[in-house]
């Protein structure tokens, strides 16, 4: 039995490594999401502001067109300006030219406005890209290093799987498959010592029966609060008698001051009847 419970504990080891890596291996793919959400928002706000920035363009290359277009009209006024005859045809056509050249000039306020806007735009752009790219290159960085952390942690998880193959012959399927379930649900710990009759898994004090069980060690016994496997701790189990004994002559000892002052009580309570019936008798 000892043979079993060592066995057992050093399952306990392996099985509770073991969980932790697989948390770990099974947490990788949220970790690299997590990591790559940042680039992704990058990404994002640098594809919204490439959308401004092409908006930009076409606003100037409009504004270009209807500055040549004003441009042209002037132009040609400028050339009837030679065949005019009249004064009255000479103030129209002049006024076309002040109106196509205030256009012209209005157009090209706004061309250097909106090419202002898009150079700074393009500054903007131009320092996310390198961002982006720094962040991306980091990014790789830790992908790579998290992939081969991961392989490393199914390396070694292959490991203690053989370990863990080494020691389950002779254990009993069933028990095994409930122990694996206990270390999974309670934080690592299936087989625990039983202390002064009380399992030190949950604390909890167990049957005098109970604790005799597993005190035999005949069998494996599962704490009936917590379903931890318990073995008998002999090294506790003196401490237990002594302790128990100490226990039992503070509890004996007790009784018997409760027993006297109980009398005292009892013989304090006659006194009081006696008074009372004194003082019933006086009145
Ligand atoms: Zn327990």
């Amino acid at each position: 039995m000892q043979d079993v419970f060592e066995k057992l504990r050093g399952l306990q080891d392996i099985l509770s490594r073991k969980i932790l890596i697989e948390t770990e291996i099974r947490d990788i793919p949220k970790t690299m999401a997590t990591k790559s959400e940042l680039v992704n928002r990058l990404k994002k706000s640098y594809i919204e502001k490439n959308n401004l920035y092409e908006q930009v363009r076409e606003k100037i290359n409009s504004i270009k067109t209807r500055m040549s277009e004003a441009e042209q009209l002037r132009e040609k006024y400028e050339s009837q300006m030679d065949i005019i005859k009249t004064q009255r045809e000479y103030e129209a056509l002049d006024k076309e030219i002040r109106d196509a050249s205030e256009k012209e000039m209005q157009y090209r306020k706004d061309l250097q406005k909106e090419e202002k806007v898009l150079e700074e735009m393009k500054y903007g752009l131009e320092r996310e890209e390198s961002m982006i790219k720094a962040q991306e290159a980091e990014l790789n960085d830790e992908m790579e290093k998290i992939k081969s952390q991961s392989e490393e942690k199914r390396h070694l998880l292959k490991q203690l799987e053989k370990e863990e193959q080494q020691l389950v012959p002779g254990l009993n399927e069933e028990m095994l498959f409930k122990f694996d379930r206990i270390i999974r649900s309670k934080s690592g710990l299936g087989i625990v010592p039983l202390k002064r009759g009380v399992c030190t898994g949950c604390h909890m004090i167990l049957p005098v029966q109970f604790v005799n069980e597993v005190r035999t060690g005949e069998g494996i016994l599962f704490c009936p609060y917590c379903s931890r496997i318990l073995f008998y701790e002999e090294d506790g189990e003196e401490a237990v008698y002594q302790d128990e004994a100490e226990g039992l002559s503070d509890i004996v000892d007790f009784d018997l001051e409760d027993e006297n002052e109980f009398d005292e009580e009892d013989l304090l309570d006659e006194d009081d009847e006696s008074g009372e019936e004194r003082r019933s008798r006086s009145s």
